[in-house]
């Protein structure tokens, strides 16, 4: 995207969070939104041209608005600076924002990787809630904690590397992350597999996380594993799979594609 239009948009969706400026932010909040939250909501055909691009720079305005959580201080020089930046700035950028992601996987992960996701430990320090337990284990819930220390997210992710013939402990994030950054490269198929489980995982976890705390509803890490193996299914399948080696053949087999 060219840097101009980004900085337009960028402001728009400003504007749109804040629910400041002019009637058509007014309307859309009324009428697009709806209560519902921005980052989120499904782009449809039925909306306007522009309202689709907004919805459409989501990918690449949300690691910014991650990292600037005071809107009111976010003008257009900062958002210019900063966007110029922001594509090489950080090592892990290939392991979220690849061909084919998910795009609402990709948002969380990256909310993930800048440790901005509403974890109850940061909600505590911003004196937002009194305690701080993870909804899976009762021990103290961080980003760390749910991705993968949690016994719950250890399972799922010891899941995705057993059906990728992965035979290994499942680590802390920042050697998970380490290792991703190392290990998942290039074009094949167990490294797109991989990309798409690691976000997936994330979004998942997170989602069960949201689920059991305000509905109460439990899904097991079964569920969990299921919605993984049918997002890397369609993914794979929309893909197609060229020239299969013994690797990948194997891989289809432990992921029930073929
Ligand atoms: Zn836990």
């Amino acid at each position: 995207m060219f840097c101009w239009s980004k900085v337009i948009l960028f402001q728009f969706i400003r504007s749109i969070l804040l629910g400041e400026g002019s009637l058509w932010v007014a309307w859309v909040r009324a009428y697009v939104l709806k209560g519902g939250d921005f980052w989120l909501i499904p782009c449809t055909n039925s909306m306007s041209w522009f309202m689709k691009k907004l919805l459409k720079a989501r990918e690449e305005a949300a690691p910014f608005f991650a990292a600037h959580s005071d809107l009111s201080k976010m003008n257009s020089k900062l958002i210019w600076d900063e966007t110029r930046l922001c594509r090489d700035r950080v090592v892990w950028h290939k392991l979220v924002w690849f061909a084919q992601h998910v795009p609402k996987h990709a948002i969380i992960s990256w909310l993930a990787f800048l440790n901005r996701l509403a974890t109850r430990d940061r909600l505590m320090r911003m004196g937002v809630v009194n305690e701080n337990c993870c909804i899976f284990c009762a021990a103290e819930e961080s980003r760390n904690h749910l991705f993968f220390e949690c016994v719950f997210a250890r399972e799922v992710w010891r899941g995705v590397l057993t059906m990728c013939l992965l035979n290994r402990d499942v680590l802390d994030w920042d050697a998970e992350i380490e290792w991703a950054i190392g290990f998942m490269k290039g074009n094949s198929l167990l490294t797109f597999i991989l990309k798409l489980s690691l976000s997936a995982s994330i979004y998942l976890i997170w989602e069960e996380r949201n689920r059991r705390c305000f509905t109460g509803v439990a899904h097991t890490v079964e569920d969990i594993l299921r919605l993984i193996r049918e997002i890397v299914k369609i993914k794979i399948t929309y893909r197609g799979i060229h020239r299969l080696t013994q690797v990948d053949s194997s891989l289809c087999i432990a992921w029930g594609i073929v």
